[in-house]
């Protein structure tokens, strides 16, 4: 009984750790020859947190991540319009994780391998499969050869992020990533330390937006600083396509953040301190009617690439991950296994990606924008606190980050 995984990414290797915890074999296939910890700053929300700490690894988290004390939304005057605790901080059992995607991925990676064992092919891109007798051959392809393979198993995981080549096999029509108009520019930054020196910030409105949180300590008393510019771009932009690792121009976006200079941080510096700046377009895809497939699954973002607004795009993934390992150890690697995995995830992610797409808990944003525009004296009378706090709370639910609901749930693997 084999389950084959194409891609090493964050939602690939956790589905290799989990199936390795629940003693169900399995080979991840990686196109890329050498993985690189690539990306810059992600957040792994208390849902997800748990999962990785419940697979033994919170050293790790803490090596490469810091735990993230408080999340504040404010106005583009730098005027606070809202602040919560997070992780343990406001309740939650696990803590929430500011951390480095490749980070991550590297340490995943390196579990995946102590435990397992050689189970990681890279250099190797799934291309397609077939149903075989029992189970799915799957179609590969070594990237420095060219050469062509196949690979027998009981299933076929597509762990292959947002362009998801099974996907694609599998919705011919779907084409490139769904974009909604709007340009990020992301770099990090060494710098003072704001707030808590542990705080996220969103800061502006849905057009014109800088979303930033330390990743780390410096050593010398300051952070550095993993941050977002986000802006609307006028009809007609070509977004050209999805590449995590295009190189960005400070020209094309930074004077839209001039006099962000406030009392407890400073954008315009922290813009102009990156080291390497990247762009990209904030795209999703549509949501699905089907994920399972005969013997074939979708996961992570090859499933549900969301907005990353609301921090959830690899918690997401990791959940899909332990919920899976956890049906397939219950039920058995079969086709019947995959349609319960899809049954309890397709739906409820499917919600969060259309939250994300209308802005998520950053609405709170554009709506205080709109009724102070100028800024406020205080902000209970511009929004009371009793609607701020139904934003939070509302998103939480919908994200399956209800504090009571995620501290009473028993673990999804128990060990
Ligand atoms: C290089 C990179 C940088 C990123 N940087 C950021 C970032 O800075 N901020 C952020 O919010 N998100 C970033 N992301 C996305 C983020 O990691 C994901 O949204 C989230 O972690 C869900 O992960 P995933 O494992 O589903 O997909 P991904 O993390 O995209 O992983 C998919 C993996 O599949 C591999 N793959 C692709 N096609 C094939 C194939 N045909 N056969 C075999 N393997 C294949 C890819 O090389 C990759 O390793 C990045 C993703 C990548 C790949």
């Amino acid at each position: 009984m084999t389950v084959l995984i194409a891609g090493a990414g964050i939602a690939g290797l956790s589905l290799g750790l989990s199936l390795h915890q629940v003693g169900i074999p399995f080979h991840i296939f990686e196109s890329v020859q050498t993985l690189q910890p690539l990306g810059v700053g992600i957040n792994l929300q208390p849902h997800a947190s748990r999962e990785l700490i419940e697979l033994g690894l919170e050293k790790e988290l803490d090596k490469v991540g810091l735990r993230t004390r408080e999340v504040g939304y404010f106005t583009a005057q730098g005027q606070e319009i809202w602040r919560e605790p997070r992780g343990l901080l406001a309740g939650y059992n696990w803590p929430q994780f500011s951390i480095h995607r490749g980070g991550l991925q590297m340490a995943l990676h390196d579990a995946v391998l102590e435990r397992a064992g050689d189970v990681i092919s890279t250099g190797t891109a799934v291309t397609g499969w077939t149903p075989a007798k029992a189970g799915v051959a799957v179609g590969l392809q070594d990237r420095k050869t060219g050469r062509t393979r196949t690979a027998q198993g009981d299933l076929l995981v597509a762990a292959d992020g947002i362009n998801s080549a099974i996907r694609a096999r599998l919705y011919p029509e779907e084409g490139p990533a769904h974009w909604g108009g709007t340009m990020m520019w992301r770099g990090i930054t060494r710098a003072p330390k704001f707030l808590t020196g542990r705080s996220m910030a969103m800061i502006g409105t849905k057009a014109c937006k800088f979303v930033c949180y330390p990743i780390a300590d410096t050593g010398d008393g300051g952070s550095l600083i993993n941050w977002i510019a986000d802006l609307t771009m006028p009809e007609g932009h070509d977004w050209l396509s999805q590449d995590w690792n295009r190189p960005g121009n400070r020209a094309d976006f930074a004077d839209r953040f001039d006099g962000w200079a406030f009392d407890w941080i400073d954008v315009p510096a922290i813009i102009a301190g990156a080291e390497g700046i990247w762009e990209f377009p904030m795209v999703d895809r549509n949501p699905l009617p089907q994920w399972s497939f005969g013997p074939v699954t979708l996961l992570g973002d090859a499933a549900h690439a969301m907005y990353p607004i609301g921090s959830n795009g690899a918690s997401q993934g990791i959940l899909d991950a332990r919920i899976l390992a956890r049906i397939l150890r219950d039920n058995g690697p079969t086709p019947e296994a995959l349609q319960h995995y899809e049954a309890e995830r397709r739906e409820a992610v499917n919600r969060l990606v259309l939250a994300n797409r209308g802005d998520g808990p950053d609405r709170i944003l554009d709506i205080v924008a709109k009724r102070a525009p100028e800024g406020f004296e205080s902000i209970e009378n511009v929004m009371p606190e009793a609607e701020r706090l139904a934003f939070a709370s509302e998103y939480k639910k919908i994200a399956g980050m209800d504090i009571a609901t995620l501290n009473a749930r028993a673990p999804l693997i128990a060990v």
